[in-house]
């Protein structure tokens, strides 16, 4: 399972394959990372230098954490694609095809401009998350969506 937990500063991502259920996020930053609940990760319960922190503690791979760099996320699932918006313009997609089955994530493109600031990952995500949710598959191929996704860093 592929989540994204967002707020207006950062996002932070949850790979369940990854997670080894080491609980060092629970104890970290209790409220934010609370198992059992529904969503299990709540930003709001917590400061962002805190979550920063033990997000990178994380000891799995199972958490990672970008900020935003006030670029928004969102899926266009009308295009098959996921967008990354800076205001009112778009710096990045990911494109995918939609069999009713499988998400197949063929192209992931960001603008170099805006490079090294992990909107490619938020973009995957989004489209991952949007699959799973609708009980899909998801097929990377596009050679970073195969990275992203792939089960052990
Ligand atoms: S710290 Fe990482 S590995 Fe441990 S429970 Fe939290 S997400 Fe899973």
């Amino acid at each position: 399972m592929h989540r994204l937990y967002e707020n207006d500063d950062i996002t932070v991502f949850w790979d369940s394959d990854k997670c080894f259920h080491a609980k060092r996020c629970v104890t970290g930053c209790p409220g934010v990372f609370e198992f059992g609940r529904r969503p299990w990760i709540d930003l709001s319960r917590g400061k962002n230098p805190d979550i920063w922190q033990t997000v990178k503690k994380c000891p799995s791979g199972a958490l990672d954490i970008v900020y935003n760099h006030d670029v928004k996320i969102e899926l266009d699932e009308e295009n098959f694609r996921s967008i990354a918006l800076l205001g009112e313009i778009c710096i990045g997609e990911c494109d995918y095809r939609d069999d009713g089955k499988d998400f197949t994530i063929y192209h992931t493109e960001v603008d170099p401009a805006y490079s090294d600031r992990g909107i490619a990952k938020r973009l995957v995500f989004k489209v991952t998350e949007a699959a799973e949710k609708r009980k899909c598959g998801v097929i990377p191929v596009c050679s970073y969506a195969v990275r992203v996704l792939q089960k052990k860093e």
